[in-house]
């Protein structure tokens, strides 16, 4: 099946308004027409309003980088679905390495924001991988289905349609460590089977899988050629226009 390729951009804890404002305006000068890819940048919440502004009219869509599971009320510094539709976001990043390793993110919550995510009408971008260590002790496979298993748990067929996963090596990540071709689909053909056997090899061929972990204009054309690699969850790279339009045009 011919999976339509994906590539979005998490800005991470990085850029003001005004440097948002910019690198959105650039984003859409120079990729905002761009239709044979799909297309998201994911800015910090404080700057989603103003991307999403500027991003109307074009084709890259707007992606927030994490979400709270429950609707409203006491919980200081989280943010709601709600919240995040109001400011027209479409896509949502959760289980992102940096929130499993610094933020106590675990599979019970990332289940719980895949499911609110769901639930609301957003699509989550659910990230997995392994770290070096666990790479090292041959505990790959262990990890990741671990990771998608939790994911996916009381996920409706339906519902797992809208989602993508982001396969992001831990050790690949602001690294400039780049999984090689071989060890990204293996892990992305890995990730496929867990998938079918969660839910039917449809499902399983349908899911778009992004690769992520240091991904560059010089490493993208390779990666993104490769038969399980339908994208890419861009880091460093997605904070210059011309590196991000430098992946997408090889996607
Ligand atoms: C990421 O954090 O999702 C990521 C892939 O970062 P980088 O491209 O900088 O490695």
């Amino acid at each position: 099946m011919a999976r339509k390729k994906f590539i979005a951009g998490n800005w991470k804890m990085n850029t003001t308004i005004e440097e948002a404002r910019s690198l959105a305006k650039s984003l859409v000068d120079l990729a905002g027409k761009i239709a044979d890819v799909d297309i998201a940048v994911c800015p910090p919440y404080t700057n989603l309003a103003a991307v999403g502004e500027i991003l109307k009219g074009s084709t890259i869509h707007l992606g927030a980088q994490d979400v709270h599971w429950e609707a409203k009320g006491a919980y200081t510094g989280k943010v709601s679905t709600a919240m995040l539709k109001s400011v027209c976001v479409e896509y949502v990043i959760v289980g992102h390495s940096e929130q499993r390793s610094y933020f106590n993110e675990t599979d019970e919550t990332v289940n719980k924001k895949v499911k609110a995510t769901l639930a609301a009408g957003l699509l989550p971008i659910i990230c997995v991988g392994e770290t070096l260590d666990e790479r090292k002790k041959g505990l790959l496979h262990a990890v990741v289905e671990r990771q998608v298993k939790g994911a996916y748990s009381g996920i409706s067929e339906a519902d797992a349609l809208k989602t993508t996963i982001a396969y992001e090596p831990v050790w690949a990540i602001g690294t400039g460590e780049v999984a090689t071709p071989t060890q990204a689909n293996e892990a992305h053909i890995f990730i496929r089977s867990i998938v079918e056997a969660i839910y039917s090899k449809q499902v399983a061929e349908a899911v778009r899988i992004q690769y992520g972990g240091s991904m560059k204009p010089d490493n993208a054309k390779d990666l993104l050629a490769l038969s399980d690699v339908d994208g890419g969850l861009i880091g460093g790279a997605a904070l210059k226009a011309p590196d991000f339009l430098g992946i997408i045009k090889p996607a």
